[in-house]
């Protein structure tokens, strides 16, 4: 398993350090020896290997990649600890997030709060980022393109964090990441793997609001969550 993880990591890795060449205009190796030389130093030059989330916001820019982008006030980046161990991963920005260009600041997002807090955290020490990074028009579930447009952007966010957990907040956010139909119910309350990193699916902080019976199985899940990552320490 351990292997695995690491042999998980190596590509994710690979994949951030392709992107960044790629956000820094690469699109190709013509394996000129210049290029070779190139290839040679990763490991010993950090200014190439290492992309951070903030050469990932200014990749991303005034985005216009999608049309949330015609709607939106803010972007809603992400937000914490850029070393964190855990991530906690949502849907999309709404109306306050968009507001502020902040996730989880809305009355789902002070549960959210409350949530880490019972599990002895604080959001500076976590990282809390969305799927989408802009606001759907009233709030509806992002469209499949939409979300592909955005994807890049978060798995290169969790490729420089390198977390050990994320935690996928509803539906959306957890079939994404998992590349699954299976619904929230039947994903939540177990592990489950995203390039190496345990993720563990629970209801969305705005299902909670409408479902408050629902709170017992969240609370599950942390417990579950709060056990592998004092375990990890
Ligand atoms: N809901 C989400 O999924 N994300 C936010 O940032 C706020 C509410």
């Amino acid at each position: 398993m351990k292997s695995k993880q690491a042999l998980d990591r190596a590509i994710a890795e690979i994949h951030n350090r392709i992107s960044a060449l790629a956000a820094n205009g690469c699109r190709g190796f013509n394996c000129s020896g210049q290029s070779l030389e190139k290839l040679e130093k990763w490991g010993q030059d950090p200014q190439i290997v290492s992309e951070t989330l903030a050469d990932i916001r200014t990749d991303l820019g005034d985005c216009q990649r999608c049309r949330l982008a015609r709607g939106r006030n803010k972007i809603v980046f992400g937000d914490g600890n850029p070393k964190a161990k855990l991530v906690f991963v949502g849907e999309g920005p709404g109306f306050e997030e968009d507001q502020q260009g902040k996730p989880f600041v809305g009355a789902a997002g002070q549960l959210l709060t409350r949530i880490i807090e019972a599990i002895n955290l604080t959001r500076s020490q976590v990282y809390i980022c969305n799927i989408v990074k802009c606001r759907p028009p009233g709030n509806r579930n992002p469209e499949p393109d939409e979300i592909n447009t955005c994807i890049p952007f978060l798995e290169r966010q969790i490729a420089a964090i390198q977390p050990d957990f994320i935690c996928a907040l509803g539906t959306v956010a957890a079939q994404t990441l998992l590349r699954t139909t299976t619904p929230i119910s039947r994903l939540r309350g177990r592990f489950h793997e995203y390039r190496g990193i345990r993720v563990l699916p629970t209801y969305h902080p705005a299902y909670l609001l409408r479902n408050p019976e629902k709170k017992r199985d969240v609370w599950e899940d942390m417990k579950m969550l709060m056990k592998e990552y004092r375990y990890e320490d």
